[in-house]
């Protein structure tokens, strides 16, 4: 039988916002070691703004702007909406009985036909998948770039902003005795240094397609300490896999995916990177009343 102290912490938590969805993961959550968060929507507000619009030569800054817009029209994610925003802004809609075909490169971007021309729009690992050239720049922030026909068009630098609570959810997670607080992202090596200074994190792993944070959060949990457990948090856009790997999978918030909802063992209610620490905090105290 569950020891009757677990469902006051089960209810503890929930009047916080942070559902437990069964009394183990209090156990789990208890023996947290290691936290690796996503990027995108976790650590930062997963909400984008356009700061610059790079044509390529030959091509002007209103056409790839258009065929950015419409390329991610049908897109969900984050970069894709501040895109087509900045786009509609200007009284202009995205001529939609000219997108024929749709296909999400997960991590990765979008390949779609607009008006009889093949788009793509994306990170390098999409210009590399499809084997677009173009020059590499010293970028500042997260870049999309646009390809049309097979030709390399121009770029858009998005940016997207830190959670004014991350930084006091590190320190938090840290008092608790979690020794590594990590980050994983399929975004650029730049922007993801800049995060991890800020946010004083462990370390972090840049470029990552979504395949590639489940590799490297296995080599995580290997490398863990034997009776330490690793948690996971993300917000469901490109990291479910994640989550549902984790010793302690935790969805965040209102723009968590319902997959993700669903294979998660902890939902954070509220958008908040602290809710973590404090997840872990009560399941340390509920433990002590137990034991
Ligand atoms: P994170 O790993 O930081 O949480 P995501 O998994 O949401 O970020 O996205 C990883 C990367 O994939 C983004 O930084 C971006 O470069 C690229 N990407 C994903 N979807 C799109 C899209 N619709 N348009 C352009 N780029 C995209
Ligand atoms: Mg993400």
């Amino acid at each position: 039988s569950i020891p009757l102290g677990y469902f006051g912490g089960i209810g503890r938590s929930s009047m916080q916002g942070i559902l437990v969805k069964g009394a183990n993961y209090l156990d789990v959550l208890a023996s947290v070691t290691s936290v690796a968060f996503d990027k995108t929507g976790t650590l930062t507000e997963g909400v984008f703004k356009v700061n610059d619009i790079v044509p390529n030569e030959g091509v002007s800054k209103e056409r790839l702007l258009e065929f950015a817009a419409a390329a991610e029209f049908h897109s969900t994610h984050p970069i894709a909406t501040s895109i087509v925003d900045i786009y509609t802004a200007q009284g202009k809609p995205v001529a939609e009985s000219l997108i024929s075909e749709h296909t999400v490169r997960s991590g990765m971007g979008v390949d779609v036909t607009y008006d009889g021309h093949t788009v793509l729009v994306g990170n390098n690992a999409l210009m590399k998948k499809y084997g677009i050239e173009f020059e590499n720049e010293d970028y500042d922030g997260t870049i999309a770039h646009i390809a049309i026909d097979g030709k390399y068009a121009g770029y858009i630098v998005i940016g997207d902003s830190i959670r004014t609570d991350a930084r006091q959810a590190v320190s938090a997670l840290k008092n608790l005795g979690v020794n590594e607080v990590v980050m994983l992202t399929g975004d650029n090596e730049k922007v993801a240094t800049a995060v991890s200074k800020s946010l004083g994190l462990d370390g972090f792993h840049a470029g990552l397609l979504p395949e590639d944070k489940v590799d490297l959060f296995d080599k995580l949990t290997r490398g863990s300490e034997q009776s330490g457990k690793v948690a996971f948090v993300g917000d469901g856009i490109n990291d479910a896999p994640v989550i549902a790997r984790a010793d302690v999978g935790i969805a965040m918030g209102a723009l968590g995916s319902d997959a993700a909802v669903e294979t998660a063992d902890v939902v954070l209610m509220v958008d908040s990177p602290l809710k973590v620490a404090e997840a872990i905090s009560i399941a340390k105290q509920t433990r002590r009343i137990v034991w």
